[in-house]
């Protein structure tokens, strides 16, 4: 828990650390998730981007959690987003779990912090005390709401009439404060200024400040609210870049404002905001409601709600390699311009620059997540691939031993997409097929076919058991007895595998043993009834 001494520790950084101003500044980021459910790709991209960022730039990347919202919390979600960050390689240096030397790193836990900005802000004359009542705000939005103004803010104009230290005396205010009536303060924008901040991907951004409302800085439990809470983290954190998502942007002006009232000398963190993931038509945000109905993930792992008991698929599970997640999440808005599409992160960290990221939103396409998938799988080694394939295989109720493992990889990586697609295409060399799908090969299978797989078993059971001389004696026997080995290859390998998919079907043989290939035409031989 923070205590009074982390917090001297804290204010004396601050002094410490101005003394630095005008020197090169360590570039420190920060991913900053409230943990109110599943981490949605768009924030993994947001992790990913600063994490980029910070390698590159032989930076810090710190994790933050923002749960001053109580009301928003969710049990394990904090976890949960630790965990998506360890799956996807992009472990923060400083962070609740790991610490560092601006813990805590849990806003909560930092509760004590955050007033003495707030108090500062109304002294100055920048943020005021509001004792409206629940029903007074009702009252409010009921009474200024018009057509053209649905939802009224708490704003330069409505402030005027509402009960606050602005409106009532001084005297009244300190009694209000001392019988201890619930209050919450709020920053005072000013009338008909223009606040501007250079974003790195978006260049000059400007707002009237006539737009933006008076945000709640300090709510009546005394926990911040976001708007303070980020920005004194930023500071107290020495944050030098922040890259979050542009639904932020209208945030910016309050941050703004905050950073320069309180008067601190560091430079603002420099801001990017990402361009947001659209749905697969471009109309409007990605959301999890969009994976549901159009049946895939949006999530970076499963996400059960603890409160419904709701699961929500994630890329993990659906059978998702984290590189081909990281790299497909790259290359949703951003690109280095020479058509390269693969990348590691090793790769994405050299040639990651913010200014190839693009403004405008970045469509979702699922098919080309799995092609980074496939693609990934297919130049990914056996023993890299291993313990995706094992874990899938283990839920299937396959055992098998590493080295087999290993082989089936080599063999079938190809005609996989996903990891669980190695249990479809691959179980078969772990336990016989249950069915046989004979409709390919319905009426041909005759008299003298099945003596020629009687006779090539008794062949099988001397012979030197490699994939080329089962071939060759297959062929051999085939031409002795003038059928076409093309015709004999399909039973055969509908007798291995089950039906017509699979690679090249004496390589299989070779992969199931002598003893496991002739037991399945052993079988099939009893079960096959000739066609007539
Ligand atoms: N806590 C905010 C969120 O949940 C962070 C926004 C920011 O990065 O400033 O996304």
């Amino acid at each position: 828990m923070f205590n009074r001494f982390d917090y001297r520790c804290i204010t004396a950084g601050i002094v410490r650390r101005s003394y630095l101003c005008g020197m090169q500044q360590k570039v420190r980021v920060r991913f900053a998730p409230s943990p109110t459910g599943g981490l949605h790709l768009g924030g993994v991209r947001t992790v990913l981007y600063n994490y980029l960022y910070a390698r590159k730039n032989g930076g810090d990347f710190v994790l933050r959690i923002e749960d001053t919202d109580q009301s928003r919390f969710v049990e394990g979600a904090e976890e949960y987003i630790s965990d998506c960050l360890s799956w996807c390689g992009l472990l923060p240096d400083e962070s609740p779990s790991v610490g560092g030397q601006f813990a805590p790193y849990r806003q909560s836990e930092r509760k004590s912090l955050y007033r003495q900005y707030a108090e500062q802000l109304v002294h100055q004359g920048h943020a005021y005390y509001a004792f409206d009542t629940p029903t007074e705000l009702d009252e409010m939005r009921n009474r200024f709401r018009t057509e053209e103004n649905p939802s009224p803010q708490y704003d330069r104009k409505i402030r005027k009439s509402m009960r606050n230290s602005l409106t009532i005396s001084e005297n009244e205010t300190i009694a209000l404060l001392a019988n201890g009536t619930p209050y919450v303060i709020r920053i005072k924008v000013p009338e008909g200024e223009e606040v501007s901040f250079i974003d790195l991907i978006r260049g000059e951004v400007s707002f009237s400040t006539d737009t933006v409302d008076d945000k709640v800085l300090l709510k009546a439990d005394g926990m911040p609210t976001y708007h303070l809470a980020v920005v004194v983290d930023d500071r107290l954190m020495e944050i030098t870049h922040a890259f979050r998502g542009e639904e932020w942007l209208p945030s910016a002006p309050v941050h703004i404002l905050l950073w320069k009232y309180l008067g601190w000398e560091m430079e603002m963190p420099k801001w990017a905001h990402l361009p947001l993931i659209l749905k697969p038509d471009g109309h409007g945000k990605l959301s999890k409601r969009d994976g549901d109905r159009l049946g895939f993930p949006v999530f970076a792992m499963n996400w059960k709600d603890p409160k419904s008991g709701e699961l929500t698929k994630g890329f993990r599970e659906l059978g998702f390699l984290p590189e081909a997640f990281i790299n497909m999440l790259a290359m949703l808005g951003w690109n280095d311009g020479s058509g390269q599409e693969i990348f590691t992160l090793e790769e994405l960290i050299q040639k990651f620059e913010l200014d190839r990221v693009h403004k405008g939103g970045a469509k979702f396409d699922y098919e080309k997540a799995k092609w980074f998938n496939q693609e990934w799988i297919k130049r990914s080694t056996a023993e890299r691939l291993l313990p995706e394939v094992r874990r899938a295989l283990h839920d299937a109720g396959i055992f098998a031993e590493e080295i087999k493992i290993k082989t089936v990889i080599n063999l079938i990586k190809e005609r996989c997409v996903l990891i669980p697609d190695f249990v479809e295409q691959g179980s078969f060399f772990f336990r016989p097929p249950e069915t046989w799908d004979i409709s390919a090969i319905a009426g041909k299978w005759n008299p003298s076919k099945k003596e020629l797989f009687e006779d090539y078993m008794t062949r099988l059971i001397e012979a030197e058991w490699t994939a080329s001389n089962l071939e060759q004696i297959f062929k051999s026997m085939a031409a002795e007895r003038m059928i076409k080995a093309g015709e004999l290859m399909l039973p055969l390998r509908i007798i291995l595998v089950g039906g017509k998919f699979g690679p090249p079907v004496f390589e299989i043989a070779e992969i199931l043993d002598r003893d496991e290939t002739l037991a399945r035409m052993g079988k099939a031989m009893k079960a096959w009834t000739i066609d007539s």
